[in-house]
């Protein structure tokens, strides 16, 4: 939700319950209140999407980062002839999928 627009007289962020700008002293009527937050309303929720898809590549990112990791260290520990031990990255997978998921989410509800 956005609580703020600007203002079409001298473009500073004012109240979205304002009736008259606090910077400039333009009256606000109600058609321009509302044409602004809509506008407003809009580009929130291109911002939004575009976080929600940060967070899901991100998230992937780091899931596969763990899954590299936890192959990797797994397939050095078989091939060695004293065996020892691998890594498994738990943390990075899961925190990464859930990232996926969370960001998913948001992506997915953003009308
Ligand atoms: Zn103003």
């Amino acid at each position: 939700m956005s609580t703020v627009f600007q203002c079409p007289g001298c473009k500073e962020f004012i109240s979205r319950d304002a009736t008259s700008c606090r910077f400039c002293n333009r009256p606000i009527d109600p058609q321009t209140r509302q044409a602004a937050a809509a506008a407003a309303e809009v580009e929130n929720r291109e911002y939004r999407k575009k976080q929600s898809l940060r967070t899901m590549l991100i998230g992937l990112a780091m899931a596969a980062v763990g899954i590299v990791i936890t192959v990797g260290t797994y397939a050095w520990a078989a091939s060695s002839p004293r065996g020892g031990g691998y890594v498994v990255t738990w943390g990075l997978i899961v925190f990464g999928g859930l990232r996926v998921v969370q960001g998913f989410i948001g992506w997915a509800s953003g009308k």
